[in-house]
């Protein structure tokens, strides 16, 4: 009986040290994004926006990541970040315990107000929500890469760079109107310039 007891503390100790662990590892997470993340769910404001957008990235001619990033979200892997600042989204891994995509709510609910908020672009506000649409897919697309496993920067911006390469002969692409094609045309080419400037940054040439 007391030889049990003694298996018995012992696995209660191995799985309290487990919790204590990984706990660490989620404030650690949560910290590294500006604090007041939390895990979006279905009845979420959020949720209709990230699932448009996980889909919309099977449009762009991504059927496969489209698939896997729609799992993450029914998984709750997909976090909303409300402090995120300058970026659209991120991904963040503690001790391989704790993996998450976090996106920016404002990037999320409304691209162009996003960009506003950053005063990055002076441009009608079709022209804002296209670059703010298509660049956080691209956002989204480069961290699902690296929450696959691919951790080096340079292959995930070149993942992103073919992703804009690429859209204009997807069905996303092809579906748009005349008038959104100009928007868009436009945002592609201002997405591909500015994730080319960031890879330089990062990775150099
Ligand atoms: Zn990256």
């Amino acid at each position: 009986m007391q030889k049990f007891i003694r298996f018995f503390l012992a696995i209660l100790i191995v799985i309290l040290t487990g919790t204590v662990i990984w706990m660490i590892a989620a404030i650690k997470n949560n910290n590294a994004v500006g604090g007041g993340a939390y895990r979006l769910q279905f009845y979420m404001p959020e949720y209709t926006p990230a699932k448009k957008m996980a889909g919309d990235i099977a449009r762009m001619g991504r059927p496969h990541e489209s698939e896997k990033i729609m799992r993450l979200i029914l998984e709750g892997k997909i976090w909303i970040a409300p402090n995120l600042k300058d970026r659209q989204g991120v991904y963040v891994a503690t001790l391989g315990l704790v993996q998450r995509i976090y996106l920016d709510k404002e990037a999320l609910e409304s691209p162009a107000a996003f960009l506003d908020r950053l005063r990055f672009l002076d441009m009608p506000v079709e022209y804002k929500n296209a670059f703010g649409y298509i660049t956080l897919a691209g956002t989204l697309f480069h961290e699902f890469m690296h929450y696959s496993g691919h951790l080096d920067e340079a292959y995930a911006y070149d993942q992103e760079i073919r992703f804009y390469e690429n859209m204009q002969k997807s069905t996303f692409y092809i579906e748009l109107s005349n008038r959104e094609k100009k928007y868009y045309d436009w945002a592609l080419e201002s997405a591909l310039k500015s994730v080319q400037k960031a890879r330089e940054m990062e990775v150099g040439k």
